[in-house]
């Protein structure tokens, strides 16, 4: 990947300057090189969010092999999990993680890093870890919110697992017009004024500027990360129990 190795890109400065078609082609140039590198070693994060059928779609458009997964727990909204069960049967190359493990009650009120620790880190390195991930695939975006903005397109944060980044240039209108103009699904919750999808109990229409925004409201974590871009993901997986 060293010919994208772009820290000394002006990030904000390719978010004002590219156009849509130019940023398409961009996003494809990252994957395809990423892929020819990684190989079965690359594999796509799926949120089920707008983000991430964006790049899912991407990735199909590179290689119909490309592998996903997706993160679930047990508080995602019924649209959510029908979503999901409708695109695995289509995509059977993406495999679902979840955490059933015992929680207590209401723990996204009472520590909500702690849940989400539990419930989405934990099975993300789990998934990682199991699927041989050498090279994984987000839909992250740096005009989501102010957690966003300091991302590059590739990312080296855990030792032998590099992150990519995509579409970290698009902003929201360019995900829609690409939804719109290849025709991809989306999740139905978008339909409802959603601009962010995440858990049930977390997630709040919002018409605050920042995407984000509707995320974790009223708690110290309001419009801002699960984990899984923040916190160490190749952590061996029976340190996770005592870690989290
Ligand atoms: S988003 Fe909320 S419910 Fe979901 S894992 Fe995080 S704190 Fe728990």
């Amino acid at each position: 990947m060293k010919d994208f190795l772009n820290d000394g890109d002006n990030i904000k400065q390719l978010v004002e300057s590219l156009n849509f078609k130019e940023k398409v082609e961009r996003s494809l140039a990252l994957i395809e090189k990423a892929y020819q590198e990684y190989g079965d070693g690359l594999v796509v994060a799926n949120s089920l969010g707008k983000d991430s059928m964006v790049v899912w779609d991407l990735a199909k458009r590179v290689s119909p092999k490309i592998r996903g997964f997706i993160v679930t727990t047990r508080f995602k909204p019924a649209e959510t999990v029908k979503f999901m069960n409708d695109l695995v049967v289509e995509y059977p190359e993406l495999e679902v993680f979840k955490c059933d493990d015992e929680i207590p009650d209401e723990l996204y009120k009472t520590a909500p890093d702690k849940c989400c620790d539990i419930l989405k880190v934990i099975p993300t390195r789990d998934a990682i870890e199991t699927m041989g991930v050498g090279c994984w695939v987000t839909g992250l975006r740096c005009t989501e919110g102010r957690t966003r903005v300091d991302f590059r397109e590739i990312e080296s944060r855990d030792e032998g697992l590099l992150k990519l980044n995509p579409i970290l240039i698009w902003n929201e209108r360019e995900v829609w017009q690409y939804l719109a103009l290849y025709k991809v699904k989306v999740n139905p919750l978008y339909a409802e004024g959603y601009r962010s999808l995440g858990c049930a109990p977390c997630t709040s229409i919002s018409t605050d500027p920042n995407e984000r925004d509707g995320r974790w409201i009223g708690s110290s974590k309001c419009g801002g990360e699960c984990g899984i871009h923040t916190r160490p993901l190749k952590v061996k997986l029976q340190e996770n129990t005592t870690s989290a």
